[in-house]
């Protein structure tokens, strides 16, 4: 069959433009010599992450990062000659894969070592390794010094694997408070200074920490959230160095409109219900897109203007009150700007009692993204 596609008019466009100015702003804002790790699991926060790599490492970007084993490969098969980390934990059985497609593994366990032990001797390339310390996330990592060194002194004698990073991550480096985030950093400092030789690669920065606090940039940083021009909390929202560009819109179009009389109902349980004549349009989005039903009571654009869901939030469809009569085909803004008027994620996220981070992960594959960019 041809390739047919993207008849439904429900799209996330992703302005790789905006993805561009905000690495290249970081690496302004960055000492020279640091890398930037872009961080693209989970699809790149739902953004499309080989299109947002590309873009990243031609805005400065020199390294990956991604949570999964399948994140990895997919990454792998379309970029090489980039370093692509896992951060998260991985099975003893990808460990030949990682070092045959050369994707750097986090390693926090001597024991894990110890189970890739005999199969390492055939590995075809070096497995290369950065170490995890947990200075307090309490997620995973190695808690005291002497673990530490009992998982280096493993790594580094065994004749196929490398010792490349260390590095930990911070839970409050995103809040006012910076108590809990200098013990962090503190922790790791000492860590690090325990090692008979410092790993190429120390690094320890969130976005948050990129952005916001000093001294902490060590050899690279890890940029995710603000990559996509969505700030990590109201606290560093406030104190940005450089103006984030969202880079995600949702927009669909009006596929039905109509004129409700006083007393006609809308949706499942007839819970809206008109009280004078009004006109009411149907998009065609609905929870299996990731508009999930708390989402109900949100305001769309349609016409520079702002117009309420009505009803409940169906599985692909949901309807809205329209200021007016507009034709079929009419564009309608969910998440964005139309006119003067602009929907942020993070209104979505206060909708759902939520952060940021959780809104684009939320909008499913149904949802085609469509790159836009003018370089
Ligand atoms: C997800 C993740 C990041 C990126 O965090 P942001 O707040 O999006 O910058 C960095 N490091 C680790 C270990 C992560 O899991």
């Amino acid at each position: 069959m041809e390739h047919l596609q993207n008849f439904r008019p429900t799209q996330a466009l992703i302005n790789l433009d905006a993805v561009y100015a905000n690495v290249s702003n970081l690496r302004q804002h960055l000492h020279s010599d640091v890398h930037i790790m872009a961080v693209i699991k989970a699809n790149a926060y739902g953004h499309g992450d080989i299109q947002v790599a590309k873009t990243a490492l031609r805005a400065g970007a020199t390294m990956l990062a991604v949570a999964t084993p399948e994140e990895a490969l997919h990454v792998r098969k379309h970029i090489s000659d980039v370093p692509i980390l896992i951060l998260g934990a991985v099975p003893v059985s990808f460990a030949p894969y990682a070092a045959k497609y050369d994707i750097t593994l986090t390693v926090f366990s001597t024991e894990w070592l110890q189970r890739i032990a005999s199969s390492a001797t055939t590995f075809e390339k070096f497995l290369t390794v950065h170490l995890k310390v947990d200075s307090g996330m309490g997620r995973i990592g190695v808690r005291t010094i002497s673990e530490l060194r009992d998982v280096y002194d493993t790594a580094t004698n065994m004749p196929n694997v490398v010792v490349d990073g260390i590095f930990t991550h911070f839970a409050t480096a995103d809040e006012e408070d910076p108590t809990f985030y200098e013990q962090q950093l503190q922790t790791f400092t000492t860590f690090v200074q325990s090692l008979p030789v410092k790993p190429r690669i120390v690094h320890a920065a969130n976005t948050a920490a990129s952005l916001v606090k000093e001294h902490v940039q060590f050899d690279a940083v890890r940029f995710g959230i603000s990559m996509y021009g969505l700030a990590p909390s109201d606290y560093v929202a406030e104190h940005l160095p450089y103006p984030l560009q969202p880079a995600l819109s949702l927009v669909t179009e009006l596929v039905h409109v109509k004129q409700l009389h006083a007393g006609d109902s809308v949706g499942y349980g007839a819970t809206y219900v008109a009280k004078e004549d009004e006109w009411v349009g149907t998009l065609p989005i609905g929870y299996a897109d990731g508009m999930i039903r708390g989402l109900a009571n949100q305001e769309v654009l349609v016409g520079g203007e702002r117009a309420p869901i009505i009803g409940r939030i169906c599985m692909d469809q949901v309807m809205i009150k329209l200021p007016k009569k507009f034709p079929i085909g009419e564009s309608v803004v969910l998440i964005g700007k139309q006119g003067h008027e602009e929907i942020f994620i993070q209104e979505w996220a206060d909708r759902l009692h939520t952060i940021v981070y959780e809104v684009p992960c939320m909008l499913t594959e149904r949802i085609p993204r469509v790159f836009v960019t003018e370089k």
